[in-house]
């Protein structure tokens, strides 16, 4: 039984939330409330998860703004009229994407059963490859596809896909799985689970987005959007649901895959397949 508190990367991870958080809001790239959010998030993955957690919430964090922060101004043209939210990301954002997997540390904190391990990298690596391949599906020059039907879609539109973002999605679930398999909390088989639950949850992330996520349509310019107002006045949603925005879908895409990586982690540990 693990229920015992590694000190040190706590000190650590408290040092290094109040860093962050005053820079990331002061950056803008986090709101304030988003930002305390992050600090007690990081921190709770210390207290769950060492070295490990709080390598994993801050690696994949740093790196998910460095991309997201290298499209710059670009990106942000791009993809101002069709998202919801552009600017700094807000607590709903951070939550949605960093919960499932706390909650999968701290039930592995106070188990002490591995499959569980495989879910939070899972969970947090599917979060982080959403957002890259985002990221670089908006700047690549390729053409985006809806992932169900594979019509043509604006770029940067839920439910799109690119070949570069696939590519990326990929990368980043396997970057995001290995990090505990760096730290030898799980060998290379749960690191191919952990990677193909990131995937798989990125992977329905995309579904919901092409069918159930809220997508309204501007009267004034026609466009579709994502955005409940557009050219000072409401939009109407024309496919979806009004409650399913960005932030429900990566809440359900990331909850899936912890699931989906922690449900094949426990077939292979228990049942020996
Ligand atoms: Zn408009």
């Amino acid at each position: 039984m693990p229920v015992r508190i590694e000190m040190l990367p706590v000190y650590i991870a408290i040092g290094i939330s109040a860093i962050l958080a005053v820079s990331a809001s002061l950056m803008r790239l986090l709101t304030v409330p988003a930002a305390i959010a992050a600090a007690v998030m990081l921190t709770a993955a210390a207290v769950f998860w060492g070295f490990t957690g709080m390598t994993l919430y801050l690696a994949l964090f740093a790196l998910s703004s460095l991309i997201g922060a290298v499209g710059g101004k670009r990106r942000k043209e791009r993809v101002m009229r069709i998202h919801k939210r552009t600017g700094a990301r807000k607590v709903v954002q951070v939550l949605a994407n960093g919960l499932p997997a706390l909650v999968m540390a701290a039930i592995w904190f106070f188990t002490g059963l591995v499959p569980f391990k495989v879910a939070a990298a899972a969970s947090l690596a599917a979060g982080f490859a959403d957002s890259v391949a985002g990221d670089v599906g908006v700047l690549s020059r390729g053409k985006t596809v809806s992932v169900l039907g594979f019509r043509r879609v604006e770029r940067g539109m839920s439910g799109g896909i690119t070949l570069a973002g696939s590519i990326a999605t990929v990368l980043a679930s396997a970057l995001g799985a290995a990090i505990p398999a760096f730290f030898g909390e799980y060998g290379a088989a749960l690191f191919g689970v952990g990677t193909l639950g990131a995937v798989a949850g990125c992977t329905l992330d995309s579904v919901l987005g092409a069918s159930v996520q809220a997508l309204y349509r501007c009267g004034e310019c026609g466009r579709e959007t994502e955005r409940t107002e557009c050219c000072g006045k409401p939009t109407e949603l024309v496919r979806g649901f009004g409650f399913m925005d960005n932030d429900a879908v990566n809440f359900v895409a990331v909850t899936f895959a912890a699931v989906m990586g922690g449900a094949v982690a426990a077939m292979i540990i228990y049942i020996r397949l």
